[in-house]
């Protein structure tokens, strides 16, 4: 089968030629119908060196997928051959306190795991293949009726995890709340649906490049900023008394991004740093405003999983593709990495098979 692997850290991948998976017991082969390309892959191409990462190089890339069930290994119940499914992307232990309760992008014995912190596409071959092996069928989650793999692919992550980010904060964003999100791209622009589709909150988004803010605007912002020293102000000025934002999520996380979430959140207010962008938020007394919480989240459960598909299968989370065959999978990430891209790109192997 062809597979685009990255052959190691500082590199871009390969298009290259491997043997189709064969599953073991309890596992499932699945084919492709859709991989998502996400800026965690650029991360991997440009900014990660041996000992970075508890795994490394070569893998195949692709860790947002969908497809059909291919092949079932002996003793695997309750799928069919044939059947579309998302893989949920964070492969835990399966057995600590946190995996059975569907939280394994949060697994607590990471070293039972198949790799620690990773999965497909993470240290382990991914879905930028026309097959993909994946090692429990507990990891995968059928596709409700009206979802297509092409569309459920970026789900699984571009959906997921700001889901995950804005889920933990539904308490906050009733109807007189203020949500920013802080780049609209592949995870924004699912972000900003997601904020519209699950609370009364209005949505500011916030980028640098007008093609994204145009989009975030046809999505149901209430509010587009550009990103500059001035955002942080101008979000304050959006909201009575500028007290500030509810909620900040921002997918970007660099020095300037982070500073602009600190002054922009309001008292009692929360911060979320989902982006890899190595930015830092300083904190002393009287900054970030009292009482902000500020976290980081990593990915989302399985079950948050299934909700994301839900809402995705009634229209009340579209997300904005750009198709590619796999052989054109580097071009994609290379129009990623210089912002030519809206949305999320996602790479089609049987687009030209
Ligand atoms: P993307 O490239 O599709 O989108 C990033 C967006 O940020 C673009 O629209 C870009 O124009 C905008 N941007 C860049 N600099 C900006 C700035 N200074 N101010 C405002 N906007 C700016 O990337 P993506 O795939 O959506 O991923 C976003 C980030 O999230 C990446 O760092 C990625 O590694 C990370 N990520 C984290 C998780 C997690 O679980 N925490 C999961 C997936 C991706
Ligand atoms: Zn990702
Ligand atoms: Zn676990």
């Amino acid at each position: 089968m062809r597979a685009l692997r990255l052959n190691d850290w500082k590199s871009e991948p390969e298009l290259v030629e491997l043997p189709a998976p064969e599953p073991g017991p309890g596992q499932v082969v699945v084919k492709i119908g859709g991989a998502g390309a996400c800026h965690s892959d650029l991360h991997l191409m440009h900014d990660f060196e041996e000992g970075g990462l508890p795994w490394s190089p070569p893998f195949v890339l692709g860790h947002e997928n969908a497809g059909w069930v291919h092949a079932l290994g002996s003793g695997v119940r309750g799928l069919d051959v044939g059947q579309p499914v998302a893989v949920y992307g964070p492969w835990g232990c399966g057995s600590c306190g946190r995996c059975l309760r569907g939280a394994e992008n949060y697994c607590e014995k990471p070293w039972e795991a198949p790799t620690p912190g990773g999965g497909g596409g993470l240290g382990l071959d991914g879905g930028m293949a026309d097959f993909m092996l994946v090692p429990a069928a507990r990891l995968l989650v059928p596709l409700p009726d009206g979802l297509d793999p092409v569309h459920a692919a970026p789900l699984t992550d571009a959906g997921l995890t700001p889901f995950h980010a804005v889920r933990r904060s539904w308490g906050k964003l009733g109807p007189t709340a203020t949500a920013v999100v802080i780049g609209v791209g592949g995870l924004g622009h699912m972000a900003v649906q997601i904020l519209k589709a699950t609370t009364s909150a209005r949505v500011v988004a916030v980028d640098t490049r007008p093609e994204a803010l145009k989009l975030a605007e046809t999505l149901g912002a209430d509010l587009v900023l550009p990103s500059g020293p001035d955002t942080a102000a101008e979000i304050r000025k959006a909201t009575p008394h500028r007290r500030g934002a509810d909620v900040v999520i921002d997918m970007v996380a660099n020095d300037v991004t982070l500073a602009t979430a600190g002054a922009a959140a309001r008292m009692l207010g929360d911060v979320t740093v989902v982006g890899l962008g190595g930015g830092s938020l300083p904190v002393s007394f009287t900054t970030p405003a009292y009482e902000v919480s500020v976290q980081s989240t990593y990915w989302g459960t399985r079950p948050e999983l299934g909700e994301v598909l839900d809402l995705a299968a009634r229209g009340m989370l579209v997300p904005e593709i750009t198709t590619f065959p796999l052989t054109e999978a580097v071009t994609a990430y290379r129009r990623l990495a210089s912002g030519e891209l809206t949305g999320r790109a996602v790479i089609v192997p049987t687009q030209d098979r």
